[in-house]
């Protein structure tokens, strides 16, 4: 049954992967202190599977291989969109209300890859659309978790890839042989590669015939000798889950992912030098990818308003209207993109391949409004909680009688909420929205994962019918 148990995902890492941490190599990532805590949360995607609370919406019967992970279920209908959407939202909840993106990531490239390889084969009489097939039916029996590695480092950004002073700027091809071909570069920001099976890696934007070897799309396991996973530092065990709840157990983690000449067989390539398409591809993966995104927010929004109602509580402020409007605040900032979600899988377009892909404009609103507003969000929060989110004392200052006698009396608000309980709201505020772990990084993670704000704007009026709305103000004022 292709359904793996958390234990042997977790086992099926260490394989002699090259994965540098904070200057040294690393034998094996889920013993490491502090991998292993970025290891454990990848890896609760397969506990929920095993988990009967939760089952019925991670695990998918499918033709063909019966109980799978339902990450593997290919749209078709609006029905599937959202229950996609779902899957994803409880899958941020299961994991202690971060993001995990062990299969979402990877499936949204295979869907992207299913149409866009079926049409280039129509043109080129290439094979890719069976090399994805073939890959996919892959993933799915050994219920594989997979990193896409689609952001070149890009050097100067005024630049083509082959005006780059540096050809190695963006990944491309460096030798074409008979069984396969050879790819240098790198690609950075790319989540998961520590902890997964394979990394999927995809062309960042529209290419030119100059461009042509960087026009490069292919699957390569994890531990391939000569790719070096170069990883990000996070928060550590020692810091304690009463001061840090999120950091110390939820977090996500990204890798600088270098391609030293890598080897990809005939079989794992999905696109090679067919430049014309590498722009769309591109552009369909982070569509499906910015439907995950705004699926995966929920949660954190949820988080932030259920934070922001109970320290106001604690406080002895909920009665009063500015509270209020600043709930309201966040629950227009939450559900905004709940609607999104709904509109984007109700109003989807079928894409050859025949797969049910989710509505661009509604995905690009979306995403646009998570990242531009989640600061405000924070701080909404960081409003209503007042300044000692970040001037409590600690866990040990709560441990040690000489002082906890002192805090449990002048850090409390009411006789009914004891101190400790109001300094743990604090510390998961301070965690949420204000410490380098988890706060800094969801504020430059709303930002820039799945791209950039400016890039939802360009996506968004690409492919907004403006015209529309031109001929109707003409219709209304009788212009021919
Ligand atoms: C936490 C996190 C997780 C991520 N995970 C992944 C992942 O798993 N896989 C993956 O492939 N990527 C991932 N990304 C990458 C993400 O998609 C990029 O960060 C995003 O697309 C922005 O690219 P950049 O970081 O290179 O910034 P830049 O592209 O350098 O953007 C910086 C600024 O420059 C502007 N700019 C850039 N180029 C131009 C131009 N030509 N003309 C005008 N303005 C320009 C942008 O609009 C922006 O304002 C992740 C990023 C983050 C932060």
């Amino acid at each position: 049954m292709p359904l793996k148990t958390q234990e042997e995902f977790i086992a099926s890492l260490r394989d002699g992967r090259n994965v540098y941490y904070n200057g040294e190599r690393v034998t094996d990532v889920t013993t490491h202190p502090v991998l292993s805590i970025f290891v454990n949360h990848w890896s609760l995607i397969y506990k929920a599977k095993h988990d009967p609370k939760v089952k019925d919406i991670f695990v998918k019967r499918l033709d063909e291989y019966g109980e799978a992970s339902a990450y593997f279920n290919i749209p078709r209908n609006a029905d599937d969109l959202l229950a996609r959407a779902k899957l994803i939202e409880a899958t941020t909840a299961y994991c202690n209300g971060q993001f995990n993106i062990a299969q979402a990531i990877g499936t949204d490239a295979l869907f992207a890859l299913m149409s866009i390889c079926s049409e280039v084969d129509k043109r080129y009489g290439t094979r890719y659309y069976q090399n994805v097939l073939r890959f996919y039916d892959r993933c799915v029996r050994e219920d594989l978790a997979m990193a896409v590695a689609q952001t070149d480092v890009k050097g100067d950004r005024s630049k083509r890839p082959h005006e780059q002073d540096d050809p190695d700027a963006y990944v491309h091809i460096v030798e074409r042989r008979s069984d396969g071909i050879v790819v240098r570069g790198a690609k950075v920001h790319t989540t998961g590669t520590q902890a997964v099976n394979e990394i999927i890696v995809l062309p960042t934007r529209n290419m030119l015939a100059e461009d042509r070897d960087y026009a490069v799309a292919f699957a390569i396991p994890a531990n391939d000798k000569n790719v070096k996973i170069i990883s990000r530092a996070q928060a550590s065990k020692e810091l304690g889950e009463f001061d840090y709840p999120m950091s110390v157990k939820a977090t996500a983690q990204e890798t600088l992912t270098v391609f030293d000449d890598v080897f990809v067989p005939n079989e794992r390539i999905f696109l090679a030098g067919e430049y014309e398409y590498a722009g769309a591809l591109a552009r369909l993966f982070a569509l499906w990818h910015r439907f995950t995104a705004i699926s995966y927010k929920p949660p954190i929004g949820d988080q932030l308003l259920g934070a922001a109602a109970l320290i106001a509580e604690y406080n002895g402020i909920s009665k009063y209207p500015h509270v209020r409007s600043k709930i309201v605040k966040l629950i227009r900032y939450v559900e905004t993109i709940r609607a999104c979600i709904r509109a984007a899988a109700v109003e989807h377009k079928v894409y050859p391949a025949g797969i049910a892909v989710p509505n661009p404009v509604y995905v690009y609103i979306g995403k646009y409004h998570l990242a531009d507003n989640f600061h405000d969000a924070a701080k909404t929060v960081q409003d209503l909680a007042g300044g000692l989110v970040i001037t409590q004392p600690t866990t040990r200052d709560l441990e040690n009688p000489e002082t906890a006698k002192y805090i449990e009396k002048y850090l409390k608000t009411r006789h009914d909420v004891p101190a400790k309980n109001r300094l743990k709201v604090l510390n998961y505020i301070r965690d949420l929205t204000a410490s380098t772990y988890t706060g800094g990084y969801n504020y430059v993670l709303s930002v820039h994962g799945e791209g950039s704000l400016e890039a939802q704007i360009i996506s968004t009026y690409t492919e907004y019918d403006v015209d529309r709305c031109v001929r109707y103000v003409k219709s209304l004022l009788n212009i021919e």
